[in-house]
């Protein structure tokens, strides 16, 4: 492994006792999180055809977070993030405003990536977009197939989900809540192609405005969840060390991704599933379809980007929060206090706070409580190294 690698952070000195721990969505259970000296993460990314809303962002400061601390722990993060840009949404989008849709999502992927840099998100180790593996997850259909756990039907390629025995493995679901989930979250489980309403889309056929690639099924598109498995195996190999994304995608795009994945391989897809919860506003998860949404790029136009960050960081990733008129301004107050604490500390050392923000981070990511103690330190000074771990950057 190359030292100079800009993906790993030189060594502290401080080499790590205790293992983290996180919570792993399909354990249920705060479990020990011992990665290699290489750490391979997946996270879904966005659809491009709209602006990125606090609740994209409060998904990625989460993962963002924990990457800097795996780093101060002197592992390596591989982070993919990958880029939707053709599915129902986008194509919709692109067919309501006029335009093509990879113009759409050119546009949208660079307001997104300004906000990213904004907020001093780490960059991801690549971002590929779904249109760039149209071979890979070709590739990945016919195994599918070849292995017998998918079928053709009218013009389409489905999973056959009573095939895999580990269905629900991660979301841990019954029948009549995966079946009320599907219908709200875009599974079409009334296609009267499927064999039965959980199976899921594969390799569609494209309607007579949409775009079509060839394939042995015949022309069509990629299915939704399909792009992250061939392009997590792409990226980082058979088994991924961490995956993460929004906990409305539980199911059921990564119950999904580890049945597909893991017929084909033969081996477990994923190692920790890390889900991050909603953020609510006006008592409903902030979400494109309802309307509720903050957006970052306005928000960004009033405060400090990291002020934004604090608002986030402020909640733990598991914990549902409500969005409000007051939450911006505490976390502006918040900010003025750490910009003029010391940078010497005049008491309690610099390495103590450090410590107990590594200790908080070590606990399942406990981001409040790492807040709280750089705020007790903050009068007496000597919080940077310990902020900087949140991502919150006071020089
Ligand atoms: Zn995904």
């Amino acid at each position: 492994m190359p030292t100079s690698s800009p993906f790993r952070r030189p060594p502290t000195g401080e080499p790590p006792t205790e293992p983290m721990r996180l919570y792993d969505t399909a354990r249920q259970a705060a479990v020990p999180f011992e990665p290699g000296p290489v750490v391979t993460m997946y996270t879904c990314g966005i659809t491009p055809y709209d602006a990125t809303h606090l609740g994209h962002a409060a998904t990625y400061v989460a993962y963002d977070v924990l990457q800097r601390r795996l780093r101060d722990r002197n592992h390596e993060t591989r982070c993919v993030r990958n880029i939707t840009d053709v599915d129902d949404d986008i194509l919709r989008k692109a067919r309501e405003i006029g335009v093509h849709y990879l113009d759409l999502a050119a546009a949208e992927t660079a307001r997104f990536n300004s906000d990213m840099e904004a907020l001093g998100m780490l960059p991801c180790w690549s971002e590929p977009r779904a249109t760039s593996a149209i071979p890979d997850i070709r590739r990945f259909i016919g195994l599918v197939l070849d292995r017998g756990y998918a079928y053709r039907s009218g013009g389409s390629v489905y999973f056959d989900v009573s095939a895999f025995d580990r269905f629900g493995q991660i979301s841990h679901l019954d029948r009549s809540t995966m079946l009320t989930l599907a219908a709200e979250r875009g599974g079409n489980p009334d296609d009267p192609h499927k064999h039965d309403p959980l199976d899921f889309v594969l390799w569609q056929k494209s309607a007579p405005d949409e775009p079509v690639w060839e394939s042995k099924w015949g022309p069509g598109r990629p299915g939704w969840h399909i792009e992250c498995s061939a392009l997590a195996m792409r990226e980082l190999g058979d088994t991924v060390d961490l995956h993460g994304g929004g906990s409305d995608l539980i199911f059921p795009h990564h119950e999904c991704e580890a049945a597909q994945s893991e017929v084909v391989t033969g081996k477990r897809f994923v190692r920790h599933w890390m889900h991050q919860a909603m953020v609510c506003m006006d008592g409903a998860k902030m979400s494109k379809s309802l309307g509720n949404l903050v957006f970052v790029s306005d928000l960004l136009k009033e405060y400090d980007p990291r002020a934004v960050r604090l608002a986030i960081v402020a909640h733990h990733y598991r914990d549902s929060w409500e969005w409000d008129d007051r939450v911006m301004p505490a976390a502006a107050a918040r900010l003025e206090v750490w910009l003029s604490s010391p940078a010497e500390s005049r008491a309690i050392t610099a390495a103590t706070t450090l410590s107990q923000v590594r200790a908080c981070l070590d606990d399942d990511l406990d981001t409040p409580s790492a807040v709280t103690a750089i705020d007790a330190a903050a009068s007496t000074g000597g919080i940077r190294a310990a902020a900087a771990l949140l991502g919150v950057q006071l020089w």
